[in-house]
């Protein structure tokens, strides 16, 4: 599958999904509190999406049964929304969505502290939002996009920190997964050449202990293989000539500075 390439009239409609999302993660983010079920953080961030008319893009993506990946502490990715599971103080929350906005996606992840959590764990979240930032310095058209995702690798692994390989990056668009995989880590060849116009999810995964992960019963939630903690962090980005345009930020990250950072 070779990778598409958006019109000016698609990106304007990525752009729209991408805000719409940020806005999602913004809110449902402020919403979280303890005691609460991650059904209950998963119906509001549905009622979130469906607020501003788009349609959730997970939910029922493949069987998933709900609109919010809701992944706790040394839960990875895909975690599945449930009244049983109540979150505490001190859990780490790693929140992944994406909706679909006039037929085009954008799909975004924040992990979040509850309440207070411990420095290890807000380390944690640092390095994974940094490692996608020492991605973005080198997602540029002209690059290869193995130098992204060395850039993504490199920083975290030098930190001692584990890097997941068994999930990765996406392109996106039409559809919520299209070429190319975006892995996180360096590969031998250097992957396709990054061209203005590609709309890409990089989606760095990385655990405080070791890279390996398992996979539930449940068939879908991927946990870390030693029970330590995990996080996650994505945006849907557009490449261009210069620094790439972050599609999915929030207001927020905007106003704490972000886009100097790279
Ligand atoms: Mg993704």
């Amino acid at each position: 599958m070779s990778i598409t390439i958006k019109s000016e009239c698609e990106i304007e409609l990525m752009r729209k999904a991408g805000q719409i999302l940020a806005d999602v993660h913004q809110k449902l983010a402020e919403e979280i509190k303890p005691g609460m079920s991650t059904y209950e953080i998963d119906k509001i961030g549905e009622e979130l999406i469906r607020s501003h008319g788009c349609i959730p893009s997970f939910l029922n993506y493949q069987g998933f049964p709900a609109s919010i990946c809701i992944s706790l502490n040394d839960e990875i990715v895909h975690g599945i929304p449930s009244k049983d599971v109540i979150v505490k103080d001190g859990d780490i929350i790693s929140l992944d969505a994406g909706v679909i906005y006039k037929g085009y996606h954008s799909d975004a992840a924040r992990t979040v502290g509850v309440g207070s959590i411990p420095d290890e764990s807000k380390q944690l979240i640092e390095v994974t939002k940094q490692s996608f930032i020492e991605g973005m310095k080198k997602a540029t058209a002209g690059n290869y996009l193995n130098d992204v995702s060395t850039a993504i690798g490199d920083y975290a692994s030098k930190l001692g920190y584990g890097v997941v390989y068994d999930f990765v990056g996406h392109g996106i668009g039409t559809s919520l997964h299209q070429a190319p995989e975006i892995p996180n880590y360096a590969k031998k060849t250097r992957g396709p050449l990054l061209r203005e116009g590609m709309t890409l999810a990089i989606e760095p995964m990385i655990n405080v202990g070791v890279p390996q992960v398992k996979v539930c019963d449940n068939g879908w939630t991927a946990v870390t293989a030693d029970s330590k903690r995990s996080a996650h962090y994505e945006n849907t980005i557009l490449i261009t000539k210069g620094k790439p345009e972050i599609l999915s930020l929030t207001e927020k990250e905007k106003e704490e500075g972000f886009l100097d950072l790279f």
